[in-house]
């Protein structure tokens, strides 16, 4: 693990296939010989072209950690310069560079423990999905709610898993939150995340958060946690990652 990306060094990544998730978010399964990562870190991913110019992002690891591939879930944004180009130049058997896996706070283990409170807007699920699929694989019994907003069910990602019927064990619960159009599920509330939202969500979970993990926009994740201190929730149990930009 570190957390001085700049002193990793940059390796070879092959992109062994690419799947789309929803109509902007696709994943992106890497074959590279990184360290095993911890759930919740991210990889930088840097790109040359011909010409030499280089460009570099970090993106978040979506797959379990002892997943063989890992796997990137990269929404297109149409004035982006790097995510364009995975959506619309990359394509599988080409070979980009990695550095990683990075990051210490926004991580989760097992013996972390839980109740787990995980919130996340758009391709902000992509650490939140490692976080879960490491759950299920090590500690099924700790109970974790997922938050999932996005603008329509259709821009879910990996809504079986999440959503579907296999995916409520008990001790998971997943709600949707969709802000343009209601979900299928009645269950899920039709609207944007507030603190009246929250505490009704909270208060039907009946497990106060141990570990609070919130990723997505700057925007959303400030949103997030400005209304769960607000319900009393101690800052120090919640963990942030901000993607940028302002939707
Ligand atoms: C730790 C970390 C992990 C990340 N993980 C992921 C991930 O798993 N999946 C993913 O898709 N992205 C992720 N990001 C964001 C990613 O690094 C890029 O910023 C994103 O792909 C945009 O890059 P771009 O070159 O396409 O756009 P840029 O050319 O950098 O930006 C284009 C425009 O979009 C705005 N913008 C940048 N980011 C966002 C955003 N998130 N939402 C809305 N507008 C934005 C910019 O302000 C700018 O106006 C992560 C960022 C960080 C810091």
């Amino acid at each position: 693990m570190s957390d001085s990306p700049r002193n990793a060094p940059w390796q070879p990544a092959e992109i062994v296939r690419i799947e789309p998730r929803t109509p902007r978010i696709s994943s992106f399964f890497l074959r590279s010989a990184l360290p095993r990562p911890l759930a919740g870190q991210h990889l930088d991913v840097r790109l040359t072209a011909p010409d030499g110019y280089q460009a570099q992002r970090s993106y978040s690891i979506a797959s379990a950690p002892g997943a063989e591939l890992a796997e990137l879930l990269i929404e297109k944004l149409d004035d982006g310069e790097v995510s364009p180009y995975f959506h619309e130049v990359a394509q599988a058997g080409d070979t980009i560079e990695v550095r990683g896996p990075i990051g210490g706070h926004f991580v989760w283990r097992a013996a972390d423990g839980g109740p787990l409170l995980l919130i996340a807007g758009g391709s902000g699920i992509a650490p939140l999905l490692a976080i879960v699929r490491e759950r299920a694989a090590t500690a099924p019994e700790v109970p974790a709610l997922l938050v999932y907003s996005a603008r329509t069910w259709d821009d879910l990602a990996w809504r079986d898993e999440l959503f579907g019927a296999g995916a409520d064990t008990g001790a998971f619960t997943a709600i949707a939150l969709t802000t343009r159009g209601a979900s299928p599920r009645p269950q899920d509330p039709a609207r944007r995340l507030d603190g009246a939202l929250l505490a009704d969500l909270l208060a039907r979970w009946g497990h106060p958060p141990r570990h609070v993990y919130a990723c997505g926009s700057n925007v959303f994740v400030e949103a997030a946690t400005s209304a769960l201190v607000a319900q009393g929730l101690e800052p120090a149990s919640i963990r942030t990652e901000r993607y940028g930009g302002a939707g």
